[in-house]
């Protein structure tokens, strides 16, 4: 089984999905009686999260087009009511 460094190094792979069938197996075993790496897996997880959250907010969009786009919408409907 994975001593708690051990863990903490794959802590990223585990999250990404890189890592292979034994080294995930050992982790998990790891992570059922290990509170304090289970807790630094968490951590991980949701900084990963929200990097990826930042990431898609940070995509660069034209506020002008989208504001064009909801007033052409909004005529949409109210020609329709
Ligand atoms: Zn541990």
């Amino acid at each position: 089984m994975f001593r708690c460094s051990e863990v903490a190094e794959r802590a990223s792979l585990l999250i990404d999905g890189d890592l292979g069938f034994w080294s995930r197996l050992n982790i998990k075993l790891h992570l059922a009686m290990c509170r304090g790496c289970r807790a630094f897996v968490e951590q991980m997880r949701i900084t990963d999260d929200l990097t990826a959250m930042a990431g898609a907010m940070q995509d660069p969009v034209p506020s002008d087009e989208i504001k064009a786009a909801l007033a052409r919408r909004q005529m949409g409907s109210a020609k329709k009511t």
